[in-house]
């Protein structure tokens, strides 16, 4: 196997690859999907894993203008990748950030009275954020008769608002009444703020009915989640990680595997060696549960993950040998099907991609 030395994988023999001409498509897709509205990116935890300083460029070529991430410091990072984009920054302005956050062109989406007058003392109306409204999550923004009583309220333009968001509790569960109740509630505060932008969609609520407005904020479904679990993916998948087989050993029945003996062979197997655990991602609860594939053959998972170690059963993949390419994630092995395999969502895979990868970029 040609490469998997090298520097491009990082030196242990792991390769993930960010297929951007996917990212580009699947902005794309959802842009068409709400017509009408503009289709922005969110882009924190580093664009989900896979690397703000590419995969901002590449959905700013494919017509992305607008961009969401949650904290100041990955807000720098975005400006330093798309100095023309509006970025607006999710988790509100810290006490006394205000200078940051004009320092380098970026709105706060404000979600709490005390954030808004901050914002209006220092930007006099001058610079531009957004409104975040809790319709539901009781986590960020201003509670439904919150917003409805700045109707009219000078403090309105002295903040510079220009958008008005929310967010839903559960767009993933179409059949969950919250939705609609969110949906009007969201309703009734775009009515008593005329003149505001409004955005609640996240990537699963582009496919509600209703929820569009004025912006859309997919993340997970650029980066090739589903949005619409349990019916078929729309979105072309994003990430691929494969890692090179370290080894190739038979054991014979009663041999332990791993820390704590937690699996002993049946009978005699053949095992294979990757070089990459839990400090890459990998979490450790696929352990004795998840799965990669050899040359398209399904190769359990074996006993506890390691840190920087995972051992599959290979006595149904003769293609296993040193050198041989196993998929963690790709090849119809999806990031969904990772994290429930893991007992969590693909969410958390994506964003626990670790530091070690060299990260390859297609397109
Ligand atoms: C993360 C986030 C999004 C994007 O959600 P996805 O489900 O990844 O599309 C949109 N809006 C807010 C407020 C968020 O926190």
């Amino acid at each position: 196997m040609a490469g998997w030395g090298q520097s491009g994988t990082g030196g242990h023999g792991a390769r993930l690859t960010i297929d951007l001409g996917a990212l580009a498509s699947n902005w794309r897709t959802l842009a068409a999907l709400a017509p009408g509205a503009e289709c922005a990116a969110v882009i924190k935890a580093d664009a989900y894993g896979c690397g703000t300083g590419r995969a901002g460029p590449a959905l700013w070529r494919a017509g992305c203008r607008t961009f969401f991430v949650a904290h100041l410091s990955e807000a720098l990072a975005a400006r330093a990748a798309l100095p023309e984009a509006a970025i607006y920054v999710l988790n509100g302005l810290p006490p006394g950030a205000a200078g940051a956050f004009a320092a380098a062109d970026l709105r706060p989406v404000l979600g709490s009275l005390d954030e808004v007058a901050e914002w209006a003392a220092f930007s006099q109306g001058a610079r531009p954020a957004a409104l975040h409204v809790d319709t539901g999550m009781n986590r960020l923004g201003l509670r439904v008769p919150e917003a409805l009583a700045l109707s009219g309220d000078p403090r309105l333009a002295a903040a510079g608002l220009d958008l008005v968001m929310s967010h839903f509790v559960s767009a993933e569960r179409p059949e969950d009444p919250v939705n609609a109740r969110q949906i009007a509630d969201f309703a009734r505060v775009r009515a008593a703020l005329p003149g505001l932008r409004g955005s609640l969609a996240n990537s699963s609520g582009i496919f509600l009915g209703g929820a569009r407005h004025d912006l859309v904020r997919p993340g997970y479904a650029l980066f090739g989640g589903n949005p619409t679990p349990g019916r078929p993916n729309p979105m072309r998948p994003v990430v691929r990680l494969e890692a090179a087989i370290v080894q190739v050993r038979e054991v014979e029945a009663g041999a332990s595997v791993g820390y704590n003996g937690r699996w002993t062979a049946p009978g005699r197997r053949r095992l294979a060696t990757l070089s990459l655990g839990y400090a890459d991602g990998l979490p450790r609860s696929l352990s004795g549960r998840g799965h990669a594939l050899v040359d398209g053959v399904a190769c359990p998972i074996l006993g506890l993950v390691s840190m920087d170690l995972i051992i599959l059963d290979v006595t149904d993949a003769p293609a296993a040998r040193r050198g041989a390419s196993a998929v963690l994630i790709g090849d119809g092995l999806d990031v969904d099907a990772v994290g429930k395999a893991a007992g969590t969502i693909g969410y958390e895979i994506l964003t626990g991609l670790g530091s070690r990868y060299v990260r390859d970029y297609d397109g």
